[in-house]
């Protein structure tokens, strides 16, 4: 097992906290240090509509520079295609020369987007859930469990600064664990794109087109291959794959366990080691950042074909129908 980091030293955030951004991860962290007793500066861009939310929940709010001068550790709470451009320009001339940075997913450290100078420590705290959940949880007196690392240890005591930081946003009551931003980063692409998101998608997609073509109602489909999809993993979420098994039919689960492999084949794991492969030598990484500075053309084209797929009409329209007698019937039926 790995080490469980719970209680840092709160106290080690002495100076001002500049937390950059106010949006899913900006606004949890920005409240939960602030009831923690650390001091925090909320940055934003002028004319940031976030800015009066913050301002509403008794926050300072300064522009990017004012809250990074003086300050003791500056978290980059951006979304991470801007980061590089907001770093270089409004964080990186304004540091002062022991502040720390800290971010909540490695992408633009690891890859050699943002490299902050030797004398600064360069901390993740990765908190495993959507903001929401940080301060929600963490006002209920819980928390989210967190990951936390070192990219750049110029005090000798970045580590105790990343888990005192992580103790104050409340992660230290689910626990820390220790990472790097190497595995942080390629374990995180690699679950996004071959199995939550990439992956899932695909594959119900393609099951709902399999039936479709063969003849099936859209309707029948959907439900079969898509709708019903919460209704497991929610299973497997409260007890794993054997909870969920007791939980079907034995007709389903012999249907599983005897064709679920012949579906994610060799072939699909080789296709898995390659995104891996993609993910840990750079390509994707080179691929997304052009992309971006492109300005997102096969992301914008990808995005308008997703949105015209026969499937989001189906699901929309049972969604309009049914409501919720549908899902709970669904439910009903996984079940039996
Ligand atoms: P977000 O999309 O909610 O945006 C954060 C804020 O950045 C916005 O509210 C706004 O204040 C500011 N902003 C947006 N566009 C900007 C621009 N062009 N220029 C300047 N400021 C701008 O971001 P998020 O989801 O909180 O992600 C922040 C970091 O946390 C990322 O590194 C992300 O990978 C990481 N993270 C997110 C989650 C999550 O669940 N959302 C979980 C773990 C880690
Ligand atoms: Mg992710």
């Amino acid at each position: 097992m790995a080490t469980v980091y719970r209680e840092g030293n709160v106290e080690l955030l002495s100076g001002k906290v500049a937390v950059l951004g106010y949006g899913s991860q900006g606004h949890a962290h920005a409240l939960n240090l602030r009831d923690s007793g650390v001091e925090v500066e909320v940055g934003l861009r002028e004319g940031s509509s976030s800015w009066a939310a913050a301002e509403d929940a008794g926050l300072t709010v300064r522009t990017f520079p004012e809250a990074v001068r003086g300050a003791q550790l500056v978290a980059i709470l951006l979304p991470d295609h801007v980061q590089k451009g907001v770093y270089e320009r409004d964080v990186a001339p304004n540091l002062g020369p022991d502040a720390a940075v800290l971010f909540a997913h490695g992408f633009n450290v690891h890859f050699e987007q943002i490299q902050p100078e030797p004398g600064h420590d360069v901390i993740m705290v990765a908190p495993k859930g959507p903001g929401h959940r940080v301060r929600q949880l963490f006002e209920a007196g819980a928390g989210t469990p967190g990951l936390v690392a070192v990219a750049q240890d110029a005090s000798g005591g970045a580590f105790d600064l990343a888990v005192a930081y992580g103790t104050a946003i409340g992660c230290g009551r689910a626990g820390m664990i220790a990472t790097t931003f190497a595995e942080e980063t390629e374990s995180d692409l690699f679950g996004e794109q071959a199995v939550l998101c990439g992956g899932v998608c695909a594959l119900m997609q393609a099951g709902f087109e399999t039936l479709v073509d063969a003849g099936y109602a859209p309707e029948i489909a959907y439900y079969e291959c898509i709708n019903e999809m919460k209704l497991i993993v929610d299973l497997i979420y409260e007890g794993g794959f054997g909870h969920m098994r007791d939980s079907i039919s034995d007709v389903a689960e012999y249907g599983d366990l005897t064709r679920g492999q012949v579906v994610i084949d060799e072939h699909v794991r080789t296709t898995m080691r390659q995104l891996l492969e993609d993910i840990r030598n750079g390509s994707f990484a080179r691929e997304l950042i052009a992309e971006e500075e492109a300005g997102r053309p096969r992301m914008t084209a990808l995005r308008r074909m997703a949105a015209r797929h026969p499937v989001e009409a189906v699901g929309s329209e049972l969604r309009e129908l049914a409501g919720r007698e549908g899902l709970l019937g669904a439910e009903a039926h996984v079940r039996s």
